[in-house]
């Protein structure tokens, strides 16, 4: 049985956020919005401490008692760190998902890291961010050629023998917090390369490749519809040269009738970073509801929930139906990282609540421009923010196309070849 509950711990913490959220986030919503390219300061400076201080303490726990890769089952019950984090990110994204994304962390990169990696990888990369100035981690994998299909990534790695290091050669894109990584900061991103592209995915790998390191350029900073203080660049790697130990996982290349050991790092690493995007994708839901309907309060429109459907008013209906959709997307998402907390497989579960979580918060927000009337759609109000923030949580982390397709393949038992 698995309890929804939130400890009150988490509760307090919880406060915490939801004034940071008030506080800074909303007050510089529209600034960051019409700045872009701006770095959000204020709240990167509020953030930076609270997360430093905890990655102080978690690497030292590292190294006192050393840890595996992968989530672990406890034995004094779930993992409560993982809820905390998707509840933190619900109500941050509530203040501001494009904020959010900038918070000084390890981020995807640290995801990748943290499934995948060894005890020693893990204290010297993420170790960094328990001290000195602000860190951002990133993950890079999509290239001109390679989104959706990731088998047709063409940066390559190539062990130089002589120098003990692998060489980098190709080009990244879309790659969120990657000029906050290596150009603003002394972080890193975890990039995606192919180290045989004759095996197809089984030849992909990931490699750590930090701040400073030569051959390596920020090429671009995109312009974007939604989360636009969120930094989204392109990175362009000419030679580049990273110390041999930092390939993630191992350097072997498996085929196995399709099996393909490179590749399943990257899908640990969906498996949590999925349920975080429609976490996020939840808070900004959640706000443009909380909005609408303390709105249409004022004008006297709210729902009796002791009446039949078909006695509400076509704007009730449309209320009604937004806090069903949003509370279903919810519950999805708290499932999916309730089975992480328990150490349970919930590959389906993350691909499911992502899928549905996009559709939802792109759905909502529409809604809630809709049910204000122009109001709704002037830079007074964010209504029309969050329905442009709304739409990447459609599109990273897997399409909702895609994660479809994921979700279909595990419930019909059908492989990658048999349904694409
Ligand atoms: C703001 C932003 C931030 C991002 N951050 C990152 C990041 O940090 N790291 C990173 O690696 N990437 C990042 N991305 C890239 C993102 O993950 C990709 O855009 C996404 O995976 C889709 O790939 P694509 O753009 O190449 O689209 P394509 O794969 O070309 O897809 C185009 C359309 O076709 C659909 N489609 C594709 N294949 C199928 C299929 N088999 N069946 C049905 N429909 C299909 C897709 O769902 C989509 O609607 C970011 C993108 C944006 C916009």
């Amino acid at each position: 049985m698995i309890s929804f509950e939130i400890p009150e711990k988490i509760t307090n913490e919880l406060q915490m956020a939801k004034m940071v959220a008030e506080s800074i986030m909303r007050q510089y919503s529209r600034y960051y919005d019409e700045h872009e390219h701006e770095r959000p300061v204020e709240y990167i400076n509020m953030m930076w401490p609270i997360m430093r201080e905890q990655y102080k303490r978690s690497t030292a726990k590292l190294q006192e008692n050393g840890n595996g890769s992968g989530p672990k089952k406890k034995k004094d019950g779930p993992d409560m760190g993982i809820m905390r984090l998707i509840m933190m990110i619900e109500m941050l994204s509530w203040g501001d998902a494009g904020q959010y994304l900038c918070t000084p962390d390890p981020a995807l990169g640290g995801a990748a890291v943290n499934a995948v990696g060894t005890r020693e990888q893990k204290i010297r990369v993420l170790g960094k961010f328990g001290e000195g100035e602000p860190k951002w981690g990133a993950m890079a994998m999509t290239e001109p050629g390679a989104g959706s299909d990731t088998s047709n990534i063409r940066t390559n790695a190539v062990l130089d023998e002589e120098t003990n290091e692998w060489v980098l050669n190709g080009e990244k894109i879309f790659c969120t917090n990657g000029g906050l990584a290596l150009d603003e900061s002394n972080g890193f991103v975890v990039v995606w390369a192919t180290i045989d592209a004759s095996a197809g995915r089984a030849g992909m790998k990931s490699f750590i490749v930090e701040a400073g390191a030569p051959g390596v350029t920020v090429a671009k900073r995109e312009h974007k519809l939604g989360i636009r203080v969120s930094d989204t660049v392109s990175i362009i790697f000419e030679n580049a040269r990273i110390p041999a130990d930092n390939i993630l996982g191992s350097a072997e290349v498996v085929k196995r009738d399709g099996s393909t050991k490179g590749f399943k790092g990257a899908m640990a690493t969906f498996d949590a970073s999925r349920p975080a995007v429609a976490a996020s994708a939840m808070g900004i839901c959640r706000a443009a509801l909380e909005f609408t309907r303390a709105k249409l309060k004022e004008e006297g429109i709210e729902v009796d929930y002791t009446k039949p459907k078909n006695q509400m008013t076509a704007m009730e209906r449309d209320l009604l139906e937004m806090e069903a959709r949003h509370k279903a997307a919810w519950l999805l998402t708290v499932r999916s990282i309730a089975l992480m907390a328990h150490g349970k497989p919930n590959r389906l579960e993350a691909s499911m609540c992502k899928a549905r979580a996009g559709e939802t918060v792109t759905w909502v927000t529409q809604k809630a421009v809709e049910l204000l009337g122009p109001m709704g759609y002037t830079r007074e109000w964010l209504t029309e923010k969050w329905m442009r923030d709304a739409k990447i949580n459609d599109i990273y982390e897997g399409t909702k196309q895609i994660n479809t397709l994921i979700v279909a393949r595990s419930i019909l038992g059908y492989s990658r070849r048999e349904l694409k």
